[in-house]
């Protein structure tokens, strides 16, 4: 297994670093920008299992769980949760075992990230349609009762946001200063906080624009107290860029607004967005442009954290995509 260290931390490397920055010249275009205003930092092109930005903190998770002897990672999610889809991509490539605990109920067919699971080998337990607190319990009762068979489980935080996993988006941070020191602003999707923290810790609060998706109650404070373990100092919400305003009717559910900006990167870059994370990061970035809290002249950086496979569990998404398919006609 690769490793390299870092204070006494160690990290399990699962990706091929640094992903590129490209330039989206169509999109800025279309949002009144200058061809090199906007662009894309591609961490959906992260090799492991499909991609995305899960692959980032699971590198120091499964460092730290290799370091404390475990023999299989057990974490927590949606059914459609791409952190548990790469926790089972990674439980593989480090010879280890997972169990996923996923609210819901077993019985839906297995689409986009179930399908993923089911062929890296993991375990599924359902828990049920429970909130976070009870999540959690069932996780630490399954970690028991692997404990008591003589396995070593690895508890991984919900969406790998824990001080430990968000130093992997500390890193992306200093990796984009170095590919483009003149960066004003990255726009990312805020879901369990991490990776929003992390870029907080080496960007500054002033350059990370967070667009809540609905995954936590408090998406400001969650940042915050994750920025304030990694750096030691205490990070005041208030000082945070975060918009709140492309949830809608909640996080599994499609907006109007994302099906746009779906449309829009699709049709001006061949980007392909998710509907709860990034298509939620796009919309935001429209509406920061349409109200000038990001401006032309000035380089903003799209986050691409990955997602695709979720696209592909998205009924709704699915189907809105399906009335957008344009038939032609062949005469004769
Ligand atoms: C989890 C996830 C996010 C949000 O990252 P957090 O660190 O949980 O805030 C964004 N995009 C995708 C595709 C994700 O899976």
């Amino acid at each position: 297994m690769m490793t390299s260290g870092s204070g006494n931390a160690s990290r399990a490397v699962l990706g091929t670093w640094p992903t590129p920055l490209e330039p989206m010249p169509r999109l800025a275009a279309a949002l009144g920008f200058g061809p090199d205003d906007l662009w894309v930092k591609r961490d959906d092109l992260i090799g492991l299992g499909g991609g995305g930005n899960k692959v980032r903190k699971l590198e120091w998770l499964c460092g730290a769980a290799r370091d404390a002897g475990a023999t299989v990672l057990v974490t927590t999610g949606a059914p459609q949760s791409n952190h548990a889809r790469l926790t089972a991509a990674a439980a593989a490539r480090l010879g280890l075992d997972a169990v996923l605990v996923l609210v819901g109920t077993p019985g839906s067919p297995g689409s986009g990230n179930l399908v993923l699971d089911a062929l890296f080998g993991a375990t599924v337990v359902w828990a049920g349609d429970v909130g976070a607190e009870a999540l959690k319990a069932t996780a630490e009762q399954v970690a028991e009762e692997l404990r008591g068979r003589g396995a070593v489980p690895a508890l991984i935080p919900f969406g790998g946001s824990s001080v430990v996993g968000a130093r992997g988006y500390v890193e992306c941070g200093r990796e984009l200063l170095a590919q483009d020191p003149d960066l004003a602003t990255v726009v990312t999707a805020l879901g369990s906080g991490g990776t929003m923290a992390g870029l907080v810790d080496s960007l500054g609060s002033a350059r990370v624009l967070g667009i809540h998706c609905g995954a936590v109650a408090d998406p400001a404070h969650t940042v915050a107290g994750l920025v304030s373990g990694l750096s030691g100092k205490r990070c005041e919400p208030e000082t945070l860029r975060v918009r709140l305003d492309q949830v809608g009717d909640g996080y599994g559910t499609l907006t109007d607004q994302v099906m746009a900006a779906l449309l829009l990167a699709a049709r001006t870059e061949g980007m392909v967005l998710d509907p709860i994370y990034t298509g939620r990061a796009m919309a935001g970035l429209i509406a920061a442009v349409r109200e000038g809290d990001i401006v032309p002249g000035q380089r903003t950086v799209f986050l691409h954290s990955g997602g695709l496979p979720g696209l592909y569990g998205h009924p709704q998404t699915l189907a809105r995509a399906a009335d957008e398919l344009t038939v032609g006609t062949v005469s004769g």
